[in-house]
């Protein structure tokens, strides 16, 4: 009897997702500490509280990654590694790492990735993370996620790194299977900070660079640090007072402007105010805005679409004012007041002013 044809071979079934048997050995989870002029960005220590999650999940060790010159503020950040719950440091120190530059961070990142091994790397999604994430995933051909907003290890110990798509109106959940390290990067206060343990210390592992400057096609030439100080604060203000579209009218923005300066608060807005030219961009709160996790947020006049919930519902206390009382911002507020922002702004404004100033002569 004839035999029916083989089927022929599936399209893009070529790809493995088994990890490779020399891929096994890759242990830990490793997060980059940010370390500029010798200061520390916080979304490191944001991560390596949640970089602890998942190294206990998967029973192995937390690492720091520190790579900056030989100085006081390098080795107060492989301190602060420790405080913030990392096993062991791997730290670069030299002359070349002073300023960022691509070149030396991602040579000193992915040498010490293919020495050490490590399971999972995190990194900020700050300009210069960014920046070295996608050189270094590059470099080693591994997978990055990049803007995380959820990090858990699956039944197969895999890192499931979840993210928005299509325009944050679904998430995705990415995992890299044949290929180590897995890559993620978080935007700051995406992920909630712990308490540092100022008694906590660890193992320190020292590496070169074996690099020099010639090698470096990058210069920098000057460090001029942004001299514009009325840039907004958002992602780590205590408290936030933002206006969206039921503002109505640009002048309107001053009632938002006087309730945070009465409650000694940041201010920010939803996305059309930004592309109407209200407000500048680095005021904007949302998905493709900052990322807030205030003590208190008070909404006025925003309709709390998806994209705003995603930027502002880690705020401890959502206040929402809006006229709709079926606009979705309720269902994730805290408190609300229905009725109209622009008689309530000023209304709050001068409560707050009052009682604020009542407990200054009191205190
Ligand atoms: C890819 C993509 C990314 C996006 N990223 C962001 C982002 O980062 N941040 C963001 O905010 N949006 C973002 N958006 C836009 C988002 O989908 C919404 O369109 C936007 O958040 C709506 O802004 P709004 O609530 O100010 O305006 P509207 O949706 O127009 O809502 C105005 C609200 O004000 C209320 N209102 C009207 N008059 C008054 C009044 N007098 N007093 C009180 N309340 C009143 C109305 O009831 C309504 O709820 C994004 C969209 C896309 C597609």
């Amino acid at each position: 009897m004839a035999q029916p044809p083989a089927a022929p071979p599936a399209k893009g079934r070529a790809k493995t997702t088994e990890l490779p048997e020399h891929l096994k050995a890759y242990k830990n989870v490793w997060v980059f500490v940010e370390l500029e002029h010798g200061r520390v960005h916080p979304v490191s220590w944001e991560l390596l509280t949640e970089g602890r999650k998942l190294a206990d999940a998967l029973g192995v060790d937390l690492c720091g990654v520190v790579l900056g010159p030989k100085a006081e503020g390098t080795d107060q950040a492989i301190a602060e590694a420790f405080h913030y719950s990392a096993n062991r440091v791997y730290a670069v120190e030299d002359p070349l790492l002073a300023e960022y530059r691509n070149e030396p961070y991602t040579k000193a990142m992915t040498d010490l990735v293919n020495k050490h091994k490590p399971e999972i790397l995190m990194l900020g999604a700050t300009t210069l993370g960014r920046d070295l994430a996608g050189a270094v995933a590059t470099t080693l051909q591994t997978g990055l996620t990049a803007d995380c907003t959820e990090l858990a290890i699956d039944a197969d110990k895999s890192l499931a790194a979840t993210r928005p798509t299509f325009g944050g109106s679904l998430l995705c959940t990415i995992m890299t299977r044949a290929a180590r390290p897995q890559m993620s990067t978080v935007r700051p206060r995406v992920m909630a900070m712990g308490d540092p343990d100022r008694s906590r210390s660890g193992e320190v592992v020292r590496e070169s660079l074996g690099m020099v400057e010639d090698e470096i096609v990058t210069k920098v030439l000057d460090f001029i640090p942004d001299s514009d100080t009325n840039q907004a604060q958002l992602a780590y203000a205590d408290i936030v007072v933002a206006g969206g579209m039921g503002l109505q009218r640009p002048e309107n923005i001053q009632l938002v402007i006087d309730l945070a300066q009465v409650l000694g608060a940041e201010y920010g807005c939803s996305r059309p105010l930004v592309q109407k030219g209200w407000m500048t961009a680095d005021r904007q709160i949302g998905q493709t805005g900052k990322t807030i996790r205030p003590r208190l947020y008070i909404a006025a006049g925003i309709s709390g679409a998806i994209q705003h919930r995603v930027g502002s519902e880690g705020a401890d206390q959502i206040l929402a004012i809006n006229s709709d009382p079926n606009a979705p911002i309720f269902d994730f507020a805290h408190h609300g007041i229905i009725g109209d922002a622009l008689e309530i702004l000023p209304a709050l404004t001068e409560a707050f002013r009052k009682r604020l100033s009542v407990d200054r002569l009191a205190g």
